[in-house]
Formats: C-alpha cells, structure tokens, sequence
C-alpha cells in the first residue's frame, strides 16, 4: 500500500490526471467529507475495482449547510482519513480549501428542481439550498476531475437520486454508481455524524433502521400500515421522526401503494444532537 498523492489545487488535479486521460485509462471519483468510515471505505473499494485511477475528494462543502446546522463542529481527521484512503486503494486524495473550490466572487449554482423540494429539502427541514450547495459542488468536481464513474452511497438515497437526475440532465459524461448503505451489526447506517452520539442514544439510534424493517416487513398492510408500524418503533424508542414517509424511488412523487414501482421508505430523526437519516426501498410485485 502507498500513499496517495494529496493535491490541493484544481490545476494539480488536472495535471496529475492529464497522462491517465491521454491514455484512456478509467478514472474513478469518489466525493466524501471526509472522517471516513466503512461506508465511504466501500466506495472507495468499488471505485478501485472499477476504475484505473481512483480519486477520492474530501471537501467539507460550506454550500450544504444552512446557518445554525454543524459545519463548524462537523468531524475532521485528515491523517486519518490519508491513512484509511491509501488502505482502501484511493491513488489520489484530492483536499481542496474552501478558496480554491469557491474563489471570491462565486456566483454559480446548479440547482435540480422538483426532486430537492421534499423529504430532506422541505422548506421546513434542510430546504432545498441544501441540495442545491450538493449539486454545485458535485458539478464542480465532475468538471474538476472528469471522471469516467463517480460513486455515491444508498445511505443518502435523494442525495443519489438527485445527483442521477442532474447528471443526466446536464449531459455529465460520468457514469453514476450508487453503492448499498453499509450498517453497523445492529443495522445503524454508518454516518461521521454518529460521532456526536453517546452510548444511549448510539442504543436508541438502532430504531432507525429497526424501523425501516418493520415497515419492509408489513408493506402487505399498505402504505398507511408500514409507516404506522415503522412510527410505532420509533415511539418505542423515545424517537419522534423530522419525517417518516414513502415516495416512488424514481420520482420522489408520494406512494400510493407497493403494488410494482420500488418505493422509498425514508426516515429522519434527531437523536442527542446528531440528526440522523437512513432509507429502505420496498419492491413488490
Ligand atoms: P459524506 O462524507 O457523508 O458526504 O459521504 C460521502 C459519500 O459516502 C456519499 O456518497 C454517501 O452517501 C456515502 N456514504 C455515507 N455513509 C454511507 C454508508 N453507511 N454506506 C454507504 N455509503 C455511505
């Protein structure tokens, strides 16, 4: 295992790319805000199979967080997440400053309508400028890194979704890879902001996902019954969901029922100070 070269700058990037571009070698871009975890070290593993040239960024995007969210105490490890790239097969790590990604005088952004006005992006929750600091981010460092395939996790399903549908829109050439949401044995998706919760609510946090089952497992009794079921755990648990709610996976639009198109169950919840998200998607025939 080497270490991975750390390139700080656009150009550099461009330039350490430039002989595997010539070349036509696969180039494979894995975005992470780093404090890397099993999650992000699966990607990186997906990429590495996939790819020649495996690009990991990791970049704390001031753009998708609102005034009051955890930006500024959001987890940070550099050394460590150097460390656990190179072991995971990353040849680049790719660590801009927030200068270097938005120069002074940044007035560009791209924004995929519809799809970013629910769930997490509800006014009332993130909202959609949430969404819209991801896509303008993600659509930089598409330019950036010109990759052949860009990787993201099911963990943050609309994120994935929505980064699917600007790709498509905008003519990206990148493929997207949506990778399945790596969980801890007791089924808590891995997050870096599981770092904020104590041993309690580590416990209790498990509802999450216990309670996404429980509604995979009682699709039979319809939309309304699986979400019942599913609140009805995380009442067990002393969790009051930010939301719990079933959508059609493709266009987000409010399932009527789980007879044929996958639906996404999808959940938020704070728990201690983390806030917290997970999704299960339900196909039935
Ligand atoms: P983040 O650093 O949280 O922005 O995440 C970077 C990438 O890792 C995103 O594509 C996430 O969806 C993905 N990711 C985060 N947690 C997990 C997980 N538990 N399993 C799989 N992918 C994940």
């Amino acid at each position: 295992m080497s270490s991975p070269q750390v390139i700080r700058t656009v150009a550099g990037l461009r330039d350490a790319l430039e002989p595997a571009r010539r070349d036509r070698r696969v180039i494979g871009l894995v975005p992470t805000m780093g404090f890397l975890h099993a999650g992000h070290v699966s990607l990186i593993e997906a990429a590495r199979e996939r790819s020649e040239i495996v690009v990991m960024s990791l970049f704390v995007n001031p753009a998708q967080f609102s005034e009051g969210e955890d930006l500024d105490s959001y987890p940070r490890d550099e050394q460590r997440d150097l460390a656990m790239a190179a072991e995971a097969g990353a040849d680049i790590v790719f660590a801009p400053s927030a200068e270097e990604v938005y120069p002074a005088g940044f007035s560009t952004h791209v924004a995929v309508e519809g799809l970013t006005d629910v769930l997490c992006g509800d006014p009332s929750r993130r909202g959609a400028a949430h969404f819209r600091g991801v896509t303008t981010v993600v659509a930089k460092l598409l330019n950036m890194a010109d990759p052949d395939l860009v990787f993201f996790g099911q963990k943050d399903a609309q994120q994935a979704i929505v980064i699917r549908r600007m790709a498509r829109d905008l003519d990206f050439r990148a493929e997207v890879v949506v990778m399945p949401t790596v969980r801890e044995p007791d089924g808590l998706a891995l997050s870096s902001r599981n770092a904020y919760l104590d041993e309690s609510e580590r416990e209790r946090a498990s509802a999450l996902n216990r309670a996404l089952e429980t509604a995979h497992s009682s699709a039979s009794s319809g939309v309304d019954g699986a979400l019942d079921a599913a609140r009805a755990v995380l009442a067990d648990a002393g969790i009051e969901p930010e939301y719990l709610e079933a959508r059609y996976a493709d266009d987000l639009e409010p399932a009527q029922n789980f007879n044929g198109r996958p639906v996404l169950v999808a959940v938020a919840a704070r728990v201690g100070r983390a806030r917290l998200i997970d999704n299960v998607v339900i196909e039935t025939e």
